[in-house]
């Protein structure tokens, strides 16, 4: 059903406490050959047909290696790139093709906290001015002793202090930094953020503090997370469910418990497997997994099962069968010929 020009297209379906649901999608980037007259020889499929849902205060870790799509899934959230295919429904509606002003409603309940605090702080501007812009471009600066007691608020939520606003960004800690970047983040008031590998650029000491702010946040607040990381170490603590992606797919999708004690898929169990364990007996004592070689271009990826170059578990049908991503039971869906549909 197409909606009217600048009318919400409401969509039915979904459960009541979904704020968000994907639905099949595609981010293919076209590329292109030619001099003079340039035309498409083949698209990079970054992102290939990826669906799940997120629950109202609920945190879902989105992890797989570099090049697996998952930080181009969260721009895709946020409207940033192009969709090729699929929808994105935020509190029952269709964001998909939404227009400059619609995203600009969108954008003040869904925002980002970026993976490099160095780098997404304008460092010619005052803290005061990093908190205070997104209020500006969507028209809520108020008056100038409201701005201030806001940017105070922003920057106590976040566990600065007032006089820090009137610094530069070079002159905070990695970590602090990346408390202004959610203070930014949090300054319109959304309801769901995309984190963005917000504590992979931070010192070890450091990533428990800032994920420990963000569920505190969290509980304060009623905010829902998608959290995108490289490793299921760091979304262990934060994440209620996590989905593991491979080349552009989600290939398992579980509780954090169930994904953690009994991981289903070969690249899930790969990827716990390389978790080094505190104990050094354990650590000298336990099975390791190792996938070997590259992960494959999402140019011309696989046939069959896109693991199926790297995974020990390989079968003559994962060569030329695509397994689809099925659900085992109310929590958990797997896409491996390994783990077939129940009946
Ligand atoms: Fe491995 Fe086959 Fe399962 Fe793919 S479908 S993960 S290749 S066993």
């Amino acid at each position: 059903m197409d909606a009217a020009p600048g009318q919400p297209a409401v969509v039915a379906g979904g459960r009541p406490d979904d704020i968000l649901r994907v639905e099949d999608l595609a981010i293919h980037f076209p590329v292109l050959s030619g001099t003079f007259i340039r035309r498409q020889v083949g698209a990079v499929k970054a992102v290939d047909g990826v669906s799940f849902t997120l629950r109202r205060g609920e945190t879902l870790g989105l992890v797989g290696e570099s090049g697996c799509g998952k930080s181009t899934t969260g721009l895709a959230i946020l409207r940033m790139l192009d969709v090729t295919r699929g929808r994105i429904i935020y509190e029952g509606e269709d964001v998909t093709h939404h227009d400059r002003r619609q995203l600009r409603g969108f954008r003040r309940h869904v925002q980002m906290v970026y993976q490099d605090p160095y780098g997404s702080l304008n460092p010619r501007m005052k803290v005061r001015d990093i908190i205070a812009e997104p209020l500006e471009v969507h028209g809520l600066a108020g008056s100038e002793a409201e701005m201030r007691e806001r940017i105070d608020r922003m920057l106590a939520t976040v566990g600065l202090l007032p006089y820090m606003a009137d610094r530069y960004p070079h002159e905070f800690s990695g970590g602090q930094r990346q408390r202004i970047g959610i203070a930014r983040s949090l300054a319109l008031e959304p309801n769901l953020l995309i984190c963005d590998e917000p504590v992979s650029a931070l010192d070890v000491s450091i990533q428990a503090q800032v994920v420990n702010l963000l569920m505190d946040l969290q509980q304060r607040l009623g905010l829902s997370y998608v959290f995108v990381a490289h490793d299921l170490a760091v979304v262990r603590h934060i994440s209620d469910r996590i989905a593991v992606m491979y080349l552009g797919r989600i290939v398992e999708i579980a509780g954090r418990d169930d994904l953690y004690r009994e991981p289903l898929h070969p690249y899930t169990q790969a990827l716990l497997s390389a978790i080094p364990v505190a104990d050094p007996v354990a650590e000298a004592e336990r099975p390791r997994m190792v996938v070997s070689g590259e992960v494959p271009s999402a140019l011309n990826p696989p046939s069959g099962c896109r693991f199926h170059t790297r995974c020990p578990a390989v079968m003559p049908i994962c060569r030329e069968a695509d397994p689809a991503l099925v659900a085992l039971d109310d929590t958990r869906s797997v896409a491996c010929h390994l783990h077939p549909a129940p009946g």
